[in-house]
């Protein structure tokens, strides 16, 4: 439970450094376990847990890019068996089940790309293939949304891809089933509807880089921690969306994940 104060403005209450930013602030300042901060600070993303009335803290959020073939393919892409790449999303992008996205502004191409999410307990740095699935807490489903008209430009600039990928709202994600109750396998079904028709489908064991595969990897480039979640890349079929259409993302037999666009 997040409890903001608000006190008269004390200057012995803040740091020398947090002084300079203080000043213009005299309305008061927020205290949270035992610390004071010049504005309240934001509370936790999280996520539900299936069966159970506990939370799932989001740290970050990690996406692995061109995991499927078939979508490398229809990117124009190749598929590179050597390197997985990665980029980001900010952990209050993450939206729960069942919210309306708002059509983000600046694009007129948002395009889905329905992916499983792995949610991780623990983390780890150089983490052996061998040893990354015991780092796994739990699985759901999301939606890699995507500026995909912006990402093309960022492409073609050599930019970024941030403003592409890490916008508001950018991720909804299921409820997440413990790992041990989730029977992941190679043949575990991948799946997006939008207004009752199929549009993505395909079975884990498609994917390019497996999951010990992706967390080694990503270990080597950031210490993971508990509450990191990773988007693990989307099947072919991304297609555009628009306001008013219905996604319903399934990872059969696990999680399963309601989005309207507005
Ligand atoms: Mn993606």
């Amino acid at each position: 439970m997040l409890r903001v104060q608000h006190q008269p403005f004390s200057m012995t209450a803040v740091t020398p450094r947090a002084q300079l930013r203080a000043v213009p602030y005299p309305q008061g300042f927020a205290k949270l376990a035992g610390v004071t901060y010049i504005i309240a600070p934001p509370a936790p993303p999280s996520l539900p847990i299936i069966g159970s009335e506990q939370r799932f803290p989001i740290r970050r959020v990690f996406c692995i890019g061109r995991n499927y073939a078939e979508h490398a393919r229809e990117m124009g892409a190749s598929v590179d068996k050597g390197t997985p790449m990665f980029f980001c999303k900010p952990a209050d992008a993450v939206v729960g089940d069942g919210a309306d996205v708002p059509y983000p502004s600046a694009t007129s191409d948002l395009h889905h790309e329905v992916e499983m999410v792995v949610a991780l307990g623990s983390g780890g740095r150089d983490v052996d293939p061998e040893q990354a699935l015991s780092l796994v807490w739990g699985y759901g489903v999301g939606l890699d949304l995507t500026r995909r008209d912006l990402q093309a430009q960022a492409k073609a600039k050599g930019h970024p891809w941030d403003v592409a990928k890490a916008f508001d709202h950018s991720a909804p994600v299921s409820a997440l089933r413990p790992a041990a109750a989730a029977g992941i396998d190679a043949d575990t079904v991948l799946r997006l509807s939008v207004n009752g028709e199929l549009r993505q489908q395909a079975s884990l064991g498609e994917m390019v880089h497996g999951v010990p595969q992706i967390i080694a990897a990503l270990s080597r480039l950031f210490e993971l921690k508990a509450g990191d979640l990773v988007f693990t890349g989307t099947p072919a079929g991304v297609a555009a969306l628009q306001r008013g259409d219905r996604c319903h993302a399934e990872l059969v037999g696990v999680a399963e994940l309601a989005a309207r666009i507005v």
